[in-house]
């Protein structure tokens, strides 16, 4: 790090965000329980070196930025322009009064900043003029249009982010000597107009521009988990089904369906992570039509049902509770049976066995008992 150099950050935090939706512009509404500005000022203030923060916003939104960013040190609120490099030029001039060795140009739609970047831009202008977060392209590249066009190579090609970090005076030169009648793709490409060269750091996955209303689920709505519970009665001349796999033994489970009480309780789960009822919602007892039936439609109807809602499953463990059979020899099948309904990997299913030390019902073998739990994700955004 630089270290006596004066450094402040500049947030551009003036969009209308019209691609969110909703009355309040982005930057100003909330992901992962703060404002969207909130968090990328947090990561500035919490820095060491960063000495002042000026923030440029919106002409009118005094009052949303006061709200996001109530309780923190003072806020140097700056009114930007109608473009964004006209709103960092206002916030540079701000700052030219009293101007910093460094300044660092950040978007507060980028709210997940980390010191580790801020640590590598600012040594970075240890030896240049400006320096970037970099991440190189994983997905394919094509020209576009009616239909996909020809391939674009990726390899050299680089995504970047901000914040990006340069010396103020050269910065600040590059945006006053700039022809206003071309519009700049970032700060970066300025200094570059302008003879600087502009290093390249490291840059973050996790540093992702918030764009679009999808982006603003809540961490919650995300990943979700349900349980489930279930108990069938050990009966003589009855087949026994547990997680879909037929099992030898002296007695089987009475009930609705084929009784398998582990996938009961599965679904009961994947339904609860789901919020969308439980197994005797969709599958009454009291209907003919599921007598006997194998409960395996069950289970995959309950994951259908949650795949429509938009959710895939991320994990599910299930515990058998018996004294007999042993469950043991036969965890392998079920698991292969579990991951084969759910149309999963393997790995994303457990199942695992325990005794209630012949206490309960369980412990006398006139039942057995299955809990369950599930994990979903949303699919889309992750
Ligand atoms: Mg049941």
């Amino acid at each position: 790090m630089v270290s006596g150099n004066k450094i402040s950050a500049l947030i551009v935090a003036a969009g209308n965000g019209s691609r969110v939706g909703g009355t309040i512009p982005k930057q100003f509404q909330p992901i992962s329980g703060k404002p969207l500005l909130r968090h990328s000022y947090e990561a500035f203030a919490a820095h060491p070196a960063i000495r002042s923060i000026f923030v440029v916003i919106g002409a009118g939104q005094e009052e949303w930025a006061s709200d996001s960013l109530s309780g923190l040190l003072t806020p140097i609120f700056v009114t930007g322009g109608t473009t964004r490099r006209e709103s960092v030029r206002n916030g540079l001039a701000a700052m030219a009064a009293d101007p910093p060795d460094l300044v660092l140009i950040h978007d507060a739609a980028r709210p997940f900043l980390s010191a580790k970047v801020i640590d590598a831009l600012i040594a970075a202008l240890e030896h240049h003029a400006g320096a970037v977060p970099a991440l190189p392209i994983v997905d394919s590249l094509a020209r576009g249009g009616e239909f996909m066009g020809e391939t674009v190579e990726r390899e050299g090609l680089l995504r970047i982010q901000t914040p990006q970090a340069f010396r103020f005076d050269a910065i600040w030169a590059a945006h006053q000597s700039w022809d206003i009648t071309v519009e700049a793709s970032d700060d970066a490409r300025m200094l570059m107009q302008n003879g600087g060269q502009v290093a390249i750091v490291e840059g973050d996955e996790n540093l992702g521009k918030y764009t679009f209303a999808g982006d603003f689920l809540e961490q919650a709505d995300i990943m979700r988990t349900g349980t489930g519970f279930d108990v069938h009665r050990l009966v003589e001349g009855e087949e026994l089904w547990l997680c879909g796999v037929k099992i030898d033994h002296t007695h089987g489970l009475s009930g609705h369906s084929d009784a398998d009480v582990a996938i009961h309780a599965l679904t009961d789960a994947i339904l609860g992570a789901a919020a969308l009822g439980d197994i005797g919602d969709h599958f009454p007892p009291s209907d003919p039509k599921w007598r006997g039936a194998s409960s395996d439609q069950f289970l995959k109807y309950a994951m259908q049902l949650a795949a429509e809602k938009g959710y895939a499953l991320c994990n599910a463990d299930v515990t058998i509770i018996c004294e007999a059979p042993k469950i043991g020899p036969h965890r392998a099948a079920m698991r292969t049976r579990l991951a084969a309904i759910l149309n999963v990997d393997i790995d994303k299913i457990s199942v695992k066995a325990t005794t209630t030390e012949m206490l309960g019902f369980t412990g006398r073998k006139e039942g057995i008992a299955a809990q369950a739990i599930a994990t979903l994700q949303q699919t889309g955004r992750i």
